[in-house]
């Protein structure tokens, strides 16, 4: 049994990812920015698509919903507490929910702040995580819809999953993200080579994503608000973790 995952650019900086159980024939779309990019990455892997997995309602999320659907007939299960804007969506998940997809099981982490409805999907024996625009490699999205509070919170339980959790993103965002990290914790040497491998890769024209946990939770300064030095910059020695989430994100959108 395999879970083979396709990950393609699409629009200006978004991902597209598709999923396959190779053994049950199985295609989900985690999202669907755009239908003219999910068909031809559908017919480049020669793949017929079953699902949408939606995180969350924003466009170039949601674009390709409907087309895909009426062309394909795919089911879309999406989140409950923003179902109302999600085009076409058939299922409504929320948190603990648990779905079959072909042989996985994939599980629901409600991850509310960008949106206040934003979910993730889970697939604990494929050790992968789809993460929407909650959490991003070096950074994460931002806040729009919800509190701070809320945002690290969500953030808190996605640093919680498995170190070797595999993580795709919704955008492609890590060099700006990489260049403001540095910003905030230029003593991370493990930041600092990292950010020296994103500029060679986007240099060379290629992702950098999918990343993995435990490489967010020991570079992205939004994950790591327990750092002394970093407290102690901000001048948040004894704030809670997420008063010193919400200074860092207020930094990022003044970047
Ligand atoms: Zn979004
Ligand atoms: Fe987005």
């Amino acid at each position: 049994m395999a879970l083979e995952i396709h990950q393609f650019p699409c629009l200006s900086d978004n991902f597209g990812v598709l999923i396959h159980d190779t053994e049950r024939g199985v295609t989900a779309s985690i999202d669907a920015p755009n239908a003219d990019s999910v068909r031809a990455a559908l017919a480049e892997k020669g793949w017929k698509l079953s699902y949408i997995l939606t995180t969350h309602h924003h466009a170039d999320h949601t674009d390709g919903n409907l087309a895909l659907k009426a062309e394909t007939g795919c089911v879309i299960i999406g989140p409950k507490a923003e179902a109302a804007k999600i085009p076409g969506i058939d299922t409504q998940v929320s948190e603990g929910d648990a779905f079959r997809l072909g042989s996985y099981q994939v599980q629901v982490i409600e991850t509310p702040g960008h949106t206040n409805g934003h979910i993730t999907f889970y697939i604990p024996t494929a050790n992968v995580a789809f993460v929407g625009d909650t959490l991003f490699a070096l950074g994460c999205g931002r806040v729009i819809e919800g509190t701070m509070e809320m945002m690290w919170t969500s953030l808190a339980k996605l640093a919680a999953l498995p170190g070797n959790t595999a993580i795709y993103c919704g955008h492609e965002y890590t060099l700006a993200n990489a260049r403001f990290a540095l910003t905030i914790e230029p003593e991370n040497a493990n930041l600092v080579a990292r950010a020296a491998e994103v500029e060679a890769l986007r240099k060379a024209g290629k992702p950098t994503l999918p990343t993995r946990i435990d490489i967010e939770c020991a570079t992205n300064p939004f994950l790591r608000v327990t750092s002394a030095a970093i407290r102690k910059r901000l001048g948040l020695e004894t704030a809670p973790d997420w008063q010193v989430f919400a200074e860092v994100r207020t930094r990022k959108n003044n970047a």
